[in-house]
């Protein structure tokens, strides 16, 4: 379950939508080899947004046309 507190990203672990998505990119070559990159970002939040573009990126890294806001990758 996720619990939201306030506005802030002091929360807690990822739902469980979020785990699946994640464990589906690892049979997808180019969003595993993005998500690798995002998981050693500092900008990675907890809950898996990016907190310089602001996406949700167990999703995002699957899109062929979208780039990392700081051009990691
Ligand atoms: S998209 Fe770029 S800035 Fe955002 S978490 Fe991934 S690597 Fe970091």
């Amino acid at each position: 379950m996720l619990v939201i507190k306030g506005r802030s990203n002091t929360v807690v672990e990822p739902d469980e939508k979020t785990l699946e998505y994640e464990k589906e990119n690892e049979d997808i070559p180019l969003a595993k080899q993005r998500y690798e990159i995002c998981k050693g970002c500092e900008h990675l939040t907890k809950l898996r947004f990016c907190d310089k573009c602001g996406c949700f990126m167990p999703l995002k890294v699957r899109i062929q046309s979208v780039s990392c806001p700081i051009q990691n990758w």
